[in-house]
């Protein structure tokens, strides 16, 4: 079970901000922007990278829910949704997550 399924499943706490069927949105422990949410998928799919044509809906979904989250989050000024995949990527959790970040301005490129 990776952390992330043991958030979904209320075994570990986190500062949950959105919910339904499909997804789960947290605040990130250690964020890096004063809005820091991750947006999991409850289906346990590692990375974008191993997602399938019948994860296409609920791919759509999290970007439809990462956009209504910035908007109750009032990040009206901007902000950045990012998606680690594999090492080089970042990635440091095996199961799918959006990053949503603001509340600040974003230097790009990214490190
Ligand atoms: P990534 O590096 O893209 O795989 O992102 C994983 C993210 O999960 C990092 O930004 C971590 O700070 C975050 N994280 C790790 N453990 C927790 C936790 N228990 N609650 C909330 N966020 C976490």
């Amino acid at each position: 079970m990776t952390l992330f399924e043991k958030i979904i499943a209320r075994q570990i706490p986190a500062d949950i901000v959105f919910e339904d069927d499909l997804c789960l949105a947290f605040r990130d422990i250690s964020p890096q922007a004063p809005t820091h949410i991750l947006l999991v998928p409850k289906k346990p799919i590692p990375r974008i990278g191993a997602s399938s044509p019948e994860d296409q809906a609920l791919l759509g979904h999290l970007f439809l829910t990462a956009a209504a989250i910035a908007r109750s989050e009032q990040l009206a000024e901007g902000f950045r949704i990012v998606v680690n995949n594999g090492s080089h990527g970042g990635e440091t959790v095996p199961h799918l997550h959006i990053h949503l970040l603001g509340g600040r301005h974003l230097a790009w490129p990214p490190g």
